[in-house]
């Protein structure tokens, strides 16, 4: 019925889109209120037509919308949207959810110009019985809602809002009926008192009136004696309660206590009959003559004959069953997952707080933060369903894991669930937790037919209420599942300060390695080559450092390994040869000389393997008009342990090119010697450990044997021996004797700016 008298408004709304140049977002929320309008108008108890009604609402719709999209986020408007509907008279009992219902399938695609309606204007919509709008059971809103939503986040993000629009135009609803309400039961009481003082005067009269009111009101009304008998019920407290039945005469209030009542209500009872009070009102639990439960909303007054004394009390209940329920089912929406059923991270965070703030002495607490390993594979390869399907199952498990009321699992994010343990010391155990959860993942989950294996890296924080703060449980949690995966995941790590602070250190540094490269953070210190026959600097070895904005200037070992990993040695490593390449070109410039200075630039394994290391370098060369004999590559020995002819093809064609190729660390790795003539190589640069043995005289002799013996075998394979570390005149001299070529080391000069090379090498030419 609804949907035929309204579908020519909606028709009207689209026309207006395509006839006129009305915004199409305000054409989008006209359909919305044309919606809307079919589905409460038939509960609304206004005297409006239903064009009148819909254009009451449409304004309400625009506020709604905008509130969708306010920023900072505001859920006011929704709040008085919800009082001006109990204006509009829309309080039949199944108005608010008819109301809720159509917000939660329409707002969010009605107010995000742009997209379509979520389905066909007319097709479907929450119905006034509330068909589409669940009871107490707690089925999910229908609409969007119901789909496993896949949506991108902004989308999610809206959805969030929307619920908590609906969440505060319900309370709005509800406190706007009930100062309705209130105002009702005022009218009442002031009548009973009237009926009381006035008795003497016009007791006919104003018997009459309270009886009026009594009968007619929508509230329940009652009167009880002192010892508690009931004496009177008007129509709305029997029907409240299941049937005049449940008031048979001898009935005493005191048999109508809930074994749940709220604490203090006896309490408040025992004061009102002594006369110690005039009236209380309290939310209260009962039972209806079914057996079900009702709440009420309950105000107890206190009838005092004319000398003052007390006399009667009056009742005045206000059923709010539905109020509780619905309320209850927002905060359970509010509070847990959808998906799993799981309590949310809004429930955790209340639950983690409690504990946080609980007596420090007793309290200790465990925090497991769980995050599976690879479900984005899972997700990406096997679509959502089957991510939603490996998530519940998931979720089942662990919930096996934990033991209420001590423990508590919730999901958090898409693949992300946290777990609390608390209690005395002796029960409470992130780890035994985080163990548990693991063995509970271990056998693999079939979905579909197939076997999938879950694997998760699990966060252990341990501590005391009151010495730690929520954000740092939280950071530090998430910071040791972060190790617990750089360590190989399907494990748990137990947060500890030290290693929290290196994983900060190392994120901090990763974090900002991207942009260091454009905001030119890195610079170059070179550090010279000495040829060992004469003293005189035949070159120097480019090495980078990072002048970090925090940090201050940091070393190659400090943020290479990460550049590695993040693949940003490539571009980097190209950096570094490009400034290398032209610094080379202008130390020979100004050395008039194009044989002499030659510069050594260090490679790492990715580059090596990189498909354009060839073609970058001849391009480098070209570019700084340098010719390929004035480059030495550094690439240690272990990058090229086991590499095969195809990974070798790029190093050496450059050195076919004329480019001189070292293996830097030699003597680190365990190569085979004889694997030497295989490799396109031509220096070794002998690693420190075997020079350091030599700094002082008389020297370790077994270094003098090594270092005699691997220059002697590099002499016959026509390789030049660089050697590093160089710090003392005493070594110098022991290394020059047994034939090495080339030193570099502190002794001679530490890594410096350039220009300082240039006038080292200037004071050998003089
Ligand atoms: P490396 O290639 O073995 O470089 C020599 C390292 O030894 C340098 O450390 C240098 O400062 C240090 N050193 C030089 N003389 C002495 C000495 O007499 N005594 C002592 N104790 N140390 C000395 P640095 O600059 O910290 O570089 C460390 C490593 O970082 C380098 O080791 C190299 O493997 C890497 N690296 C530096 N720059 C780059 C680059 O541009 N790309 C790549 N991929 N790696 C680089
Ligand atoms: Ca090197
Ligand atoms: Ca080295």
């Amino acid at each position: 019925m609804t949907s035929e008298s309204g579908g020519p408004r909606c028709d009207r709304g689209a026309g207006d889109a395509a006839g006129h140049p009305a915004p199409r977002e305000n054409d989008q929320l006209r359909r919305f209120a044309g919606i809307w309008c079919r589905a409460v108008h038939p509960l609304a108890a206004t005297t409006m037509t239903a064009e009148e009604f819909e254009g009451y609402l449409l304004p309400l719709a625009q506020r709604l919308s905008a509130a969708l999209r306010s920023s900072p986020f505001d859920t006011e408007a929704a709040y008085e949207v919800g009082a001006a509907l109990v204006d509009a008279q829309c309080t039949e009992p199944d108005a608010l959810p008819a109301i809720l219902g159509v917000i939660d399938a329409h707002l969010v695609s009605c107010s995000s110009p742009g997209v379509p309606f979520s389905r066909p204007s007319g097709e479907s919509f929450p119905g006034p019985s509330g068909e589409s709008f669940p009871g107490p059971s707690g089925e999910s809103f229908s609409g969007p809602s119901d789909e496993p939503s896949h949506e991108p986040l902004a989308d999610e993000e809206a959805r969030a809002r929307c619920v908590r629009l609906q969440h505060a135009l319900a309370a709005g609803f509800v406190r706007e009926l009930r100062e309705r309400e209130r105002d009702e039961q005022e009218a009442i009481s002031r009548a009973a008192m009237a009926a009381r003082t006035e008795a003497e005067k016009a007791l006919h009269a104003s018997e009459a009136k309270f009886q009026a009111v009594f009968e007619g009101a929508v509230i329940g009304v009652g009167i009880a004696g002192l010892d508690g008998e009931v004496l009177v019920v008007n129509d709305a407290m029997a029907r409240m309660f299941g049937g005049m039945d449940f008031f048979r005469p001898g009935r005493n209030v005191t048999e109508f206590v809930h074994p749940d009542d709220v604490p203090g209500a006896h309490e408040l009872y025992r004061e009102l009959v002594n006369g110690e009070r005039d009236h209380f009102r309290i939310e209260k639990p009962h039972y209806r003559d079914d057996g079900s439960e009702l709440w009420t909303n309950l105000t107890v007054t206190l009838l005092r004959d004319s000398s003052g004394a007390p006399q009667y009390q009056l009742a005045l209940a206000e059923d709010i069953t539905e109020h509780r329920q619905l309320r209850e089912r927002l905060r359970y929406e509010a509070t847990h997952d959808e998906l799993t059923g799981l309590p949310n991270r809004t429930l955790f965070l209340e639950r983690l707080d409690q504990v946080l703030a609980a007596d420090a002495d007793a309290e200790r607490f465990g925090v497991c933060y769980l995050d599976l390993d690879g479900f984005k594979a899972v997700n990406d390869s096997l679509g959502h369903v089957v991510g939603d399907r490996l998530l519940t199952a998931v979720a089942e498990r662990l919930q096996r894991c934990v033991k209420a009321p001590t423990e508590l699992l919730a999901r958090v994010g898409g693949d992300e669930f946290l777990a609390l343990v608390t209690g005395p010391a002796a029960q409470t155990d992130g780890a035994g937790l985080a163990r548990r959860m693991l063995a509970a993942l271990a056998e693999p989950v079939r979905i579909e037919g197939r076997e999938l294996r879950v694997r998760a890296s699990i966060g252990v924080v341990d501590g005391r209420a009151g010495e730690i703060g929520r954000a740092e449980v939280l950071r530090s949690a998430d910071i040791t599942m972060y190790r617990a995966k750089a360590a190989g995941g399907n494990r748990f790590e137990i947060a500890d300060a030290d290693s929290n602070a290196r994983v900060i250190a190392r994120h901090s540094l990763t974090n900002g390695l991207p942009s260091a490269l454009e905001k030119g953070e890195f610079f170059i210190e070179y550090q010279p080559l000495v040829r060992l026959t004469d003293g005189t600097v035949r070159g120097a070895e480019a090495l980078v450092r990072w002048l970090h904005p925090l940090h201050g200037v940091l070393g190659p070992d400090q943020f290479i390994p990460l550049a590695e990993d993040t693949g940003l040695i490539v571009p980097l490593g190209r950096w570094v040869l490009e400034q290398a390449a032209r610094q080379a070109r202008e130390w020979r410039d100004a050395a008039e000389d194009d044989e002499s200075l030659r510069v050594n630039v260090n490679l790492s394994p990715c580059q090596l393997s990189h498909p354009t290391l060839v073609s970058d370098t001849v391009a480098v060369l070209e570019n700084a008009g340098l010719c390929p004999s004035a480059l030495c590559l550094e690439v240690t020995e272990n990058d090229l342990i086991g590499a095969d002819e195809t990974a070798l093809r790029p190093l050496r064609q450059l050195a076919d090119l004329g480019v001189d190729i070292a293996l830097d660390d030699f003597g680190t790795g365990y190569s085979n010697l004889s694997y030497l003539r295989r490799l396109p190589v031509s220096q070794l640069k002998l690693d420190r450990s075997f020079t350091r043995g030599m700094q002082r005289a008389p020297a370790d002799p077994v270094d003098v044997k090594i270092v005699e013996g691997i220059v002697s075998l590099a002499h016959t394979l026509d390789l030049a021996v660089t050697v590093e570390g160089v710090e003392t005149a005493v070594q110098a001299e022991h290394l020059r004797g047994l034939g090495c070529d080339t030193a570099q080391g502190w002794y001679y000069a530490r890594p410096g700016p350039p220009e300082r090379l240039h006038t080292l090498a200037l004071a050998d030419a003089s």
